[in-house]
C-alpha cells in the first residue's frame, strides 16, 4: 500500500510543480509533434511495467508537449484555467473512481451534482425548476438542449420523435445567427435535423443576431416546428444576442428558445455585465461551459432545461413510459453518456472555493483586463476592431499577411499566446481573457511583447 501512496503523491507533486512553474514558463512554444510522438513510441509492451516507472516515463514524454494554457498569459481560443480546489477535487474524483451514472452507482457524485446544479442556476439566473445535465462541453450541452427542443417542437406538432425518428416527421426549422458557433451545426447533424434545417439570420455589427431580421424570418417561415438558437458570447467579439427580445419572438411563434452561452452566460454572474444577457431566464434551454470561464477542469459543462420532462424525454436512459411519472430524472437521464466520471465534485469544489462574490469578481476582472489589453494595444498604435464588452479582444495589425505574421511571432516568442481568427473576412488576432490567475502585470507584459514583435 505504501507504493500506491508514494505513486499518488508523486503524481500530485508533478502536477503542483507544473502549476507553480506556469507564471514563468514559456507559453505554448512550437513543438516538433513527430519528436513528441516518438518519445511516447515503442512497441506495445508484452510484459507489465511497474507503476512508478510508467509515471516517470509519462512525465518525461509529456512535459515538452504541455501547453501552459492553465497559466496567466494564455489567451488562445476561450480556454480558462483550473481553480486549485476544483483541480484537487478532480484528482480525488479519479482517485475515488466514482461512476456518476446514478445514485446507486455513486450517491456522493449525485449529491454533489444536485447541490452544484442548484448553485449554478442561482448564479446564472436560470429558473430553479430547470434540470441540469453535467456534460462534457458546450458541444454536448448544445446537443442535449437541442435534443430537448426537437422533442418538444415535434411533440407539439403531434409527432413522437423518440419513437418514430425523423423519417416522415414534420420539418423542423432552426433559426440561428449567421455567427453561431460551429458546434450548433454539428449538434443539428447529430440530431438528424441536418444543417439544411438552419435558417441563418443576419447579425448586427458585433455579430449578435439582428432581432428585426429574426422577426421577419419567423414571420416569413409561417407555422411549423420552430427552434430559435441564440448565443450569449460570440467567440470572436463576445457579443450577446438580445435574449429578451429573441426569446419573446421564439415564443410568439410557438418555438423553443435555446441559448448557447458556453462562456458568455457567465456575464449573468456579475451585476456589472448582467445586462448583456438580460432576459435569459425566458429561454427554454441553455448550454454553458464550466471548463472555460468558470475555470473548472476539463471536461465540464452544463445542459440546463426549463422543461425537465422534455430534457428527460430526449435524453433518458430509462424507458420513455417512466418519464413524467413523478420520478426525478437521474444524471444519466440528462446526458448522452451512461457511465460518467464524477465531474460534479469539481464543480461543487470550484463554486465553494469562489463563492458568489468570487465568481462575480472573476468575470469582472477578466472583462477589465480585456479592456486593459484593448487600451494598451490601441495606445501602441494597433487596431482593436470589436466593442470590448466582455472578455474578447480582436486586433488587426494591418493587412491579413502582416496580422498572421504577428500572430505567428507572438506564438513563437512564448511570452503569451493568442490565436488568429477570420472575422468579417479579415484576419485578426483574437485575445480571450478567461483565466482566474491573470493579473494586470501579465496583460502589460503581454501587450509589450506583442507591440515589440509587431514592430
Ligand atoms: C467553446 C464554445 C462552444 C463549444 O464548447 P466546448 O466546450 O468546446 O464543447 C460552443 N459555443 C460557444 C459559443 C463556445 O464558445
Amino acid at each position: 500500500m505504501d507504493d500506491l501512496r508514494h505513486l499518488f503523491r508523486r503524481a500530485a507533486d508533478h502536477a503542483a510543480d507544473y502549476r507553480l512553474s506556469l507564471p514563468d514558463r514559456p507559453v505554448g512554444v512550437p513543438v516538433d509533434q513527430a519528436a513528441l510522438t516518438r518519445a511516447f513510441a515503442g512497441p506495445l509492451p508484452d510484459a507489465p511495467t511497474p507503476p512508478e516507472q510508467v509515471l516517470a516515463e509519462l512525465v518525461a514524454a509529456a512535459e515538452p508537449g504541455l501547453v501552459a494554457s492553465a497559466g496567466p498569459r494564455y489567451f488562445g481560443f476561450v480556454i480558462g484555467g483550473a481553480l486549485p480546489a476544483a483541480t484537487a477535487a478532480d484528482m480525488l474524483a479519479a482517485g475515488w473512481d466514482q461512476n456518476a451514472f446514478n445514485a446507486v452507482a455513486s450517491p456522493a457524485s449525485v449529491a454533489a451534482e444536485t447541490v452544484a446544479g442548484t448553485w449554478l442556476k442561482e448564479l446564472l439566473g436560470i429558473p430553479a425548476t430547470a434540470s441540469v445535465g453535467f456534460v462534457t462541453g458546450g458541444q454536448a450541452a448544445n446537443t442535449a438542449g437541442l435534443a430537448a427542443a426537437r422533442h418538444q417542437v415535434l411533440t407539439d406538432a403531434g409527432w413522437d420523435v423518440e419513437r418514430r425518428g425523423l423519417t416522415g416527421a414534420p420539418a423542423v426549422r432552426v433559426f440561428a445567427g449567421a455567427e453561431r458557433h460551429a458546434t450548433v451545426d454539428r449538434s443539428l447533424r447529430l440530431l438528424g435535423l441536418g444543417t439544411d434545417a438552419l435558417r441563418a439570420v443576419p447579425v448586427g455589427p458585433q455579430g449578435a443576431i439582428d432581432p428585426d431580421a429574426l422577426a421577419a424570418a419567423l414571420r416569413d417561415a409561417g407555422p411549423g416546428p420552430t427552434i430559435v438558437c441564440l448565443q450569449a458570447g460570440n467567440v470572436n467579439t463576445g457579443a450577446c444576442d438580445d435574449l429578451r427580445r429573441a426569446c419573446g419572438l421564439a415564443h410568439r411563434y410557438g418555438g423553443w428558445a435555446h441559448v448557447d452561452g458556453a462562456f458568455g452566460l457567465w456575464a449573468a454572474a456579475s451585476p456589472a455585465t448582467r445586462h448583456l444577457v438580460d432576459g435569459l431566464a425566458a429561454a427554454d434551454s441553455w448550454a454553458c461551459d464550466g471548463h472555460k470561464w468558470l475555470n473548472l477542469p476539463y471536461d465540464t459543462a452544463f445542459a440546463f432545461c426549463a422543461r425537465p420532462d422534455a430534457h428527460a424525454a430526449a435524453m433518458s436512459l430509462a424507458a420513455a413510459y417512466l418519464v413524467g411519472s413523478g420520478g426525478v430524472p437521474a444524471g444519466a437521464d440528462l446526458t448522452a453518456e451512461s457511465s460518467r466520471r464524477a465531474r460534479g465534485l469539481a464543480v461543487w469544489a470550484g463554486l465553494r472555493e469562489l463563492g458568489r462574490d468570487g465568481v462575480a469578481a472573476l468575470v469582472e476582472r477578466c472583462c477589465a483586463l480585456a479592456r486593459r489589453f484593448a487600451d494598451g494595444l490601441t495606445a501602441a498604435g494597433f487596431e482593436v476592431v470589436n466593442d470590448v464588452v466582455l472578455n474578447q479582444v480582436l486586433v488587426g495589425f494591418g493587412d491579413d499577411a502582416r496580422t498572421d505574421r504577428v500572430v505567428a511571432a507572438v506564438q513563437a516568442d512564448g511570452t503569451c499566446w493568442a490565436g488568429g481568427t477570420t472575422w468579417r473576412g479579415r484576419r485578426l488576432m483574437r485575445i480571450s481573457v478567461s483565466n482566474a490567475t491573470t493579473t494586470e502585470a501579465d496583460v502589460d507584459r503581454s501587450v509589450a511583447a506583442i507591440a515589440r514583435l509587431a514592430r
